[in-house]
């Protein structure tokens, strides 16, 4: 069960970083994607560069397609399954470039189509694309938040990519909060992924205070310190 706290937009925090949720299967007032049947990938993963371990996903390649489920409302941040590791609209895109923030290594077009019982027929398909996060060697610091695991790294667990990630480095069941480790701040961006935390996106205070600004919508933001998440609950 996830127990995080999302913060009210416009929230006033301190925190230099948060968690940026997006949900899907927990989705029920916005639109989520799945990728049309038959979609393909390439193993041109991003990669950790002390072991040459996997620290992304598996690359879509074209072509592009997706399918909106619950398509009645479709926000400016649309979370899905397979494919690209999130769907964003053009109003981010354009609000991402002339803001200049970081952190987006690539960006996909992708065609759009929507289905529901509920989706008005005047409604057209929006204009949606594709992103992958940067991988920083930005690092989560494991010791400092409270995890179980469900099978502890092994001795000699690559120290850029784990703990954390699975095989050798480690399978955790539950943390009570995100920690980073101060020494690798540097290398953040914007918006990035931890080398040794797949799977969340990471967001400056920047970023999370032009997003809301802009009324950007179905996003969600956390303080780090609030991001418990357990696998098992
Ligand atoms: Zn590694």
């Amino acid at each position: 069960m996830n127990t995080r706290v999302h913060l009210k937009p416009g929230a006033v925090c301190a925190d230099p970083y948060f968690v940026m949720e997006v949900p899907r299967l927990t989705e029920y007032r916005y639109a989520w994607f799945e990728v049309a049947r038959g979609c393909s990938y390439s193993k041109a993963y991003a990669r950790c560069p002390a072991c040459g371990g996997a620290v992304g996903s598996l690359m879509w390649q074209p072509p592009y397609d997706v399918v909106l489920k619950q398509a009645r409302r479709v926000g400016d941040f649309v979370g899905g399954f397979g494919g690209p590791e999130l769907l964003v609209s053009t109003r981010f895109s354009d609000l991402y470039r002339r803001a200049r923030l970081t952190g987006i290594a690539r960006w996909l077009p992708v065609t759009v189509r929507m289905l529901g019982a509920r989706v008005p027929k005047a409604n057209e398909a929006p204009s949606l694309l594709g992103v992958y996060f940067s991988r920083r060697l930005v690092r989560a610091d494991w010791s400092k938040m409270g995890v179980k695991w469900l099978t502890r790294p092994k001795v000699g667990y690559c120290r850029v990519c784990g703990p954390g990630g699975g095989g050798r480095n480690g399978c955790y069941s539950s943390i009570e909060r995100i920690a980073i480790d101060p020494k690798t701040l540097g290398h953040a961006g914007d918006m990035f992924q931890a080398m040794n935390l797949h799977g969340e996106v990471l967001v400056s205070a920047r970023a999370r205070q032009l997003i809301e600004d802009s009324g950007l919508e179905n996003a969600h933001f956390i303080r780090l310190t609030d991001a418990r998440c357990s696998f098992f609950e």
